[in-house]
């Protein structure tokens, strides 16, 4: 099916061809025709299913013959980040048009916000706390909206933003189109999508808890205080070429960044502590491949969109199944590929067997032939996993003298039996081959 046959306005055909966009996604194709005609829509699709467009080109139409000076569309989504990239691809698809967009999250200063709000941006991106903020003040009265999006809404959630999304609705018209998205459905999430769509259209587009297509999921077992090692390794050889790496916390995010930088591979950050700032900067010089790796702790990264990223490196095992599927979720964008690779120390094996009954399948084992996978014992370990375990709290350095020896060859790999010596460069071929799985279990 090609993107004429929806019958959009012929200016946002062209933006979408201007994206590359040949043929719609599963969630473009069944939520732009109802979205269309007006319809409430109540979607379960994740990141990099396309679901971004899925809304912003049917309110582009519909707002293209609406006049220009009131806010008509609201779009809510949990994290700065989100909020900043659904912003971008407004402006992309609506790049031929008329149309105003603009962001209102924290961390900035509020008066360029405010001036959009009285403007009367076309269409508003928001993150609930900040735009609460402005919603005290006349000027940010959204009488005027029609259409209300909320977006991952199952990470609204997770944050505890729910409270301030029942807030802002309160404050805006009842009578308008909602288009909801979430990549879970959670009992509350239903009870929230229950009190706010009107007789909606329900699209499911993959099951739950399935990672997008065209991801290669692995696991690498490797000793903890060996993980930031083992990155390095991976990247400087070359099977690597560009990563997001997750952390479960800010503080080992930034341990590892560390090791990283100070072993040879630069690496941006990206976690709550950050500024606005900083974490612009990360993302984008990371999106312009200045630097091969940005590591990030899950909620900062959530949604992150970056083309032609090659790899996610789950560096910790995300507590739950679905934080797993939404950080490989960043790569394999729409229809692109990609490899996540799930990186787990001994401690971690029961949660990767949990991820494994979640997704249905278990992940190949793999092992990197020349990296000396033997504990050392004068490093010292890893920042906690866990990070209110007193006991482990005061290590300080990032997997300590793991990289010297990574290149030290032969040693074994602690009882595993390591795959054939890749080829260079081809990625991927680092697997092991059926029957020869690693003695993990
Ligand atoms: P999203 O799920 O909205 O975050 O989008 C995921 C990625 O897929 C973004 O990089 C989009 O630019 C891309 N994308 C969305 N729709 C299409 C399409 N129809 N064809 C190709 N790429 C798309």
């Amino acid at each position: 099916m090609p993107f004429s046959a929806f019958g959009l306005h012929p200016l946002l055909q062209r933006g979408a061809e201007a994206l590359g966009f040949e043929r719609p996604t599963p969630i473009q194709q069944e939520a732009i025709p109802p979205a269309l005609e007006g319809r409430d829509i109540l979607a379960s699709a994740m990141t990099g299913s396309g679901k971004t467009a899925a809304f912003a080109l049917p309110i582009l139409h519909r707002l293209g013959d609406r006049p220009r000076g009131t806010t008509r569309a609201l779009v809510l989504t949990p994290t700065r980040e989100l909020a900043a990239q659904i912003d971008e691809h407004f402006r992309d698809l609506g790049g031929h048009t008329r149309l105003t967009s603009a962001t209102v999250f924290g961390g900035l200063s509020m008066r360029p916000q405010e001036q959009a709000f009285r403007r009367g941006v076309d269409v508003i991106v928001a993150t609930p706390g900040r735009l609460l903020d402005h919603m005290r003040f006349p000027y940010a009265a959204l009488g005027g909206i029609e259409i209300l999006v909320i977006d991952e809404a199952d990470r609204m959630l997770d944050m505890g933003f729910l409270p301030d999304v029942r807030r802002i609705l309160r404050q805006i018209p009842a009578d308008r189109q909602t288009l909801f998205f979430s990549a879970t459905m959670p009992p509350p999430i239903v009870s929230l999508s229950r009190e706010m769509l009107r007789n909606p259209v329900t699209i499911a587009i993959q099951r739950k808890s399935a990672p997008a297509t065209g991801v290669t999921q692995a696991a690498w077992p490797v000793p903890a205080q060996l993980k930031p090692a083992l990155l390095a390794e991976l990247v400087k050889s070359g099977r690597i070429r560009s990563v997001i790496a997750f952390t479960r916390t800010k503080h080992r995010a930034n341990r590892l960044a560390d090791y990283l930088s100070k072993n040879g591979v630069v690496a941006g950050r990206i976690h709550g502590n950050r500024s606005q700032n900083q974490r612009t900067q990360a993302l984008g010089g990371f999106k312009a491949g200045k630097f091969p790796v940005l590591v990030a702790t899950d909620i900062a990264a959530r949604g992150i969109d970056v083309e032609a990223l090659s790899h996610v490196v789950n560096f910790d095992v995300p507590k739950c199944a679905e934080d797993y599927v939404h950080r490989v979720g960043r790569t394999a964008r729409a229809a692109a590929t990609g490899d996540a690779f799930l990186f787990f120390s001994p401690e971690e094996e029961a949660d990767v067997r949990g991820i494994e009954r979640a997704i249905g399948k278990r992940l190949p084992r793999l092992t990197l032939p020349e990296f000396d996978y033997t504990p050392r014992p004068a490093a010292r370990p890893q920042a906690p996993v866990h990070p209110r375990r007193p006991s482990l709290s005061a290590n300080r350095d990032g997997g300590g003298g793991a990289g010297r020896a990574a290149r030290r060859r032969g040693r074994g790999t602690g009882g595993r039996r390591s795959a054939a010596q890749p080829g260079p460069g081809r990625r991927g071929s680092e697997r092991h081959a059926p029957g020869r799985r690693a003695s993990t279990r």
